[in-house]
């Protein structure tokens, strides 16, 4: 689902906030203005999008268009927050920063760049807390099954890599969290080194 319609007459509270589309720079951004073709009378539509912060939905953009012929409205709400598709690269230096707490969205990928590993979502994957050490502990599961599946995986090196690396004998490594809803975080002290990216 990426948006929410709010039929003709606005949702009750929104429209409040959105008004008329006019005067919106006091409570939202104004992202664009453009005009399109009305869908009832085909005469001339005005778009808004302006961005909102609501309590509910946090970082929202609002999608109004009015038509100035025949007076059809139609405001479309699109929740930004949680539908924003972002990598956080977590650069891991030393031990401590194995128990820098990680938020793992069931639809986040997991990669360790460095040592060419990549944990896909799992259909039975839940959303949880870890650290990096628990990161490092699901991609050796998710080997040690590949083992138990195919004798023939040569896993063996890696599983003993990722062992020395929770004993904290190892070289820098980024963790990147690909999570196309955005929900996926780093727990990160202020001596961390994290980025985030927008990747849409
Ligand atoms: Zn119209």
């Amino acid at each position: 689902m990426s948006s929410q319609s709010s039929g003709e007459g606005g949702v009750e509270g929104v429209e409040q906030v959105a008004g008329d589309g006019e005067n919106v720079t006091e409570y939202g951004r104004l992202l664009g203005e453009f005009e399109d073709v009305c869908p009832v009378c085909g005469g001339p539509l005005k778009v808004r999008e302006v961005e909102y912060m609501l309590p509910s939905l946090g970082k929202t953009l609002l999608v109004s268009k009015k038509c100035a012929k025949c007076g059809y409205k139609r405001t479309d709400i699109v929740p930004l927050s949680f539908q924003r598709h972002t990598r956080v690269y977590l650069r891991v230096e030393k031990k401590e920063d194995l128990y820098i707490k990680v938020v793992r969205s069931p639809t986040a990928r997991i990669f360790i760049p460095e040592l060419g590993l990549e944990l896909r979502p799992g259909l039975d994957a839940e959303m949880f807390v870890t650290n990096v050490e628990g990161v490092l502990q699901l991609f050796k599961d998710a080997l040690l099954r590949l083992k138990t599946l195919d004798e023939e995986a040569r896993v063996d090196d890696m599983v003993k890599l990722l062992d020395s690396i929770a004993e904290g004998d190892f070289t820098p490594f980024t963790l990147i969290l690909d999570d196309v809803y955005g929900v996926s975080a780093v727990i990160a002290g202020p001596h961390s080194r994290v980025a985030i990216e927008n990747a849409d």
